[in-house]
């Protein structure tokens, strides 16, 4: 590879940069972007697996994890999404948007400046001991950086002001002090060694999307027909994977970058000829009149790339439809049915009911009970209503209560209404109430008497 050859030695890295080109204004400018994203995804909550309070944050709504349907929508989505970009653009999120290439070119650009300045100003010194003073440098700046990327990197799964407070009490005694420290590690041995090795050798996505790769898939190709290459080599030593995209487009290791176009435009560009090396949308060589249509041109080539986009939509659509009716505080009404009924000392009958309450928002609520359908039945225990505060789960129990001359004998069907505080939607839950029979025994306990079915 191209780039590990710039680690090893002071003399004048062999990897070529093109600053000014169009793709790579272009890339530099998408990566910029991508990393604020990156930063900015977990320290506010916009898209964040909390692992200790076992919620998951997606753009302002907190899901818990018991919300399967919200959290599968969005999986669904996610996948299908990264899916669908593989096979309609190729490696593009590799190229362009993967914080492991960003980082690793980050890395190769330091080490390549560190080297130059070093060669520059301490030209007096031997190779070896300019070398080994750069690459300690380099090892001395990557560590922050290393703690940095990893901060950001854990925050997606821990609470960034618990992170934040392992990391000024350099906590390396408990479990999530280990694995900070632990990712630390593995993040500066990564951008210290392995770097773009990473994507051929460990990253399972790049294997993922060379499968999902067909020929209309968006790809860097090289034609050689007009048999113009002059042989510069420029290409290759501009490949920040270190391969020769003259030897074929369908490259394991290509990510689609775009480097290489970028690098013969410059040097065919100064003798007035057109790049060998493009992007296009399947073979060039086999372009038809129909490619030019707008959609084609889109990327949307046939019809299982329609499908795919049709899908995206329908789970877009499914999971903001999700969130929307999302009630930040959820309410369930159950029956205990321990005992059918009781009877209190002053002869009305009790039903015993049981609230679980979740309160799924960043602010206190309050539940206020209330029943519907059962005159001069009222409710015992919480009568006042319940109070949560934010991210509580509880569960109460409470009685409906009737004089036994306001009921009629065996099961009486009511609803109980539920109100939260602040306002979201009501809920109503249908619900019996068992009343004895009036032939029923009174020497039985009240809890053995049976109603009669309806
Ligand atoms: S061959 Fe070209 S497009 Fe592929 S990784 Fe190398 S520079 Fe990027
Ligand atoms: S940069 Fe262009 S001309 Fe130079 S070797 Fe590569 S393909 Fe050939």
């Amino acid at each position: 590879m191209g780039n590990i050859e710039t680690k090893s030695g002071v003399a004048a890295s062999p990897r070529i940069a093109l600053p000014g080109t169009k793709f790579h204004r272009v890339r530099r400018a998408v990566q910029s972007i991508c990393v604020i994203i990156f930063i900015l995804l977990p320290l506010f909550d916009i898209m964040r697996v909390d692992l200790v309070r076992q919620r998951f944050y997606f753009f302002g709504a907190e899901l818990w994890i018991s919300e399967f349907s919200i959290l599968f929508l969005t999986m669904m989505f996610l996948w299908i999404l990264v899916a669908a970009m593989a096979m309609i653009y190729g490696r593009f999120y590799c190229g362009y948007l993967c914080p492991q290439m960003i980082f690793s070119e980050a890395a190769n650009t330091l080490e390549r400046r560190i080297t130059r300045t070093v060669n520059r100003k301490l030209s007096g010194l031997g190779p070896r001991t300019r070398r080994t003073l750069a690459l300690a440098l380099f090892y001395l700046l990557l560590l922050p950086a290393s703690v940095f990327i990893t901060f950001v990197f854990v925050s997606f799964f821990i609470p960034p002001a618990d992170l934040l407070h392992r990391l000024l009490t350099l906590d390396i005694r408990t479990a999530g002090g280990i694995f900070g420290a632990s990712v630390t590690l593995l993040t500066f041995l990564d951008f210290a060694f392995l770097r773009q090795g990473f994507c051929t050798s460990i990253c399972p996505y790049g294997y993922l999307q060379n499968m999902l790769a067909d020929q209309h898939t968006l790809q860097v190709f090289f034609q050689s027909e007009t048999g113009s290459c002059i042989h510069c080599e420029k290409c290759v030593r501009a490949c920040p994977m270190g391969i020769d995209i003259r030897d074929g487009s369908h490259q394991l290791e290509c990510t689609h970058c775009a480097e290489c176009i970028d690098a013969c435009s410059d040097v065919l560009g100064r003798l007035g000829r057109q790049s060998l090396i493009h992007y296009a949308w399947g073979d060039p060589s086999q372009k038809t009149a129909a490619d030019r249509a707008w959609y084609r041109r889109l990327g949307f080539r046939d019809g299982k790339r329609i499908a795919v986009i049709v899908l995206l939509f329908i789970y877009a659509t499914g999971l903001s439809i999700a969130i929307h009716m999302r009630q930040p505080v959820l309410v369930r009404v159950t029956p205990n049915r321990i005992t059918l009924y009781t009877r209190a000392s002053d002869g009305s009958i009790h039903n015993r009911f049981r609230l679980s309450a979740s309160n799924r928002s960043h602010a206190g609520a309050r539940v206020i009970l209330s029943l519907a359908d059962l005159p001069a039945a009222h409710i015992v225990g919480i009568q006042d209503g319940v109070t949560l505060q934010p991210g509580e789960t509880q569960q109460f129990e409470f009685d409906v209560a009737a004089s036994s001359a306001a009921v009629t004998p065996g099961v009486n069907h009511f609803r109980i209404l539920t109100h939260v505080v602040p306002p979201q939607n009501d809920d109503a839950f249908a619900e019996t109430f068992i009343a004895p029979m009036e032939s029923a025994s009174p020497n039985l306990p009240a809890d053995k008497q049976t109603p009669k079915e309806h």
